[in-house]
């Protein structure tokens, strides 16, 4: 299983799949891509399956933009299904997360989230992130999609490496982890994350690895803001120089 997300100058798609490609020796049984385009609208394909299908399907779906998240998905809560298959996205339709990792107070966060008035249309426990996520955008996030993320995360018992995009917030992937591998690039062509380096091997040899409790900001000039738990900004983070040969 495994995540990737791009903001950039590129089309978002092309790095995407082949970073889906590049992670599919971690194991997967679904895969799924959104893309938000120049309309100011994400635009998705999910299924259950192989990559290679996904990337077939890609091909009349005219997903074309700069910015967006893609995951391959190993099912520990909802069965291996269309359906089931991240990304996720809240009531509005215009957030999009992808999750690897587990969320065990799924159960009570969805009953919290029936009670508030979302509707939920998959068996997974990652649904509910998406939902956090929209409602901390309208209320105490103020329209700060790294706020949003922060107080969704608060929310969270388990594992996670999330990347979060937002039709309201264009140019930005905000991702997010604890328990689970991510790593971040910034490149003057874009940004990128992943769940390892094996994805940026045609892109750069320095990554930071993101620690448990951190998050970042992507943001299409190609810049990456590190943030811990609280909001401050991570002035130093850890990175890594990776030897390619
Ligand atoms: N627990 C999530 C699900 O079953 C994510 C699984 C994964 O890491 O791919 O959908």
């Amino acid at each position: 299983c495994g995540i990737v997300g791009y903001t950039g100058k590129k089309q978002a798609q092309d790095y995407l799949l082949a970073g889906l490609a590049a992670l599919e020796y971690r194991g997967y049984d679904s895969a799924g891509i959104d893309v938000l385009s120049g309309d100011g609208e994400l635009h998705g394909v999910k299924c259950a399956g192989r990559v290679a299908a996904l990337v077939e399907r890609c091909r009349t779906a005219n997903l074309v933009g700069n910015t967006g998240i893609a995951h391959t998905r190993w099912a520990t809560h909802g069965a291996p299904t269309d359906r089931n298959a991240h990304p996720h996205l809240d009531c509005s339709g215009r957030i999009a997360i992808v999750h690897n990792g587990i969320i065990e107070n799924f159960q009570e966060l969805r009953a919290y989230l029936a009670r508030a008035g979302h509707t939920l249309r998959s068996d997974t426990d990652s649904e509910v992130i998406a939902h956090l996520v929209e409602d901390a955008w309208n209320g105490p996030a103020k329209g700060d999609l790294v706020s949003a993320v922060r107080y969704a995360c608060k929310r969270l018992q388990g594992t996670w490496a999330l990347a979060v995009v937002c039709a309201d917030a264009p140019g930005q992937v905000v991702v997010a982890r604890k328990g689970s591998p991510l790593v971040v690039a910034s490149t003057p062509d874009g940004a990128y994350a992943a769940s390892d380096v094996t994805p940026l091997a045609t892109v750069t040899s320095h990554v930071i690895q993101l620690d448990d409790d951190q998050l970042a900001r992507l943001s299409q000039d190609g810049s990456v803001v590190v943030y811990d738990a609280d909001g401050t900004v991570v002035e130093h983070p850890s990175t890594l120089d990776i030897d390619w040969d």
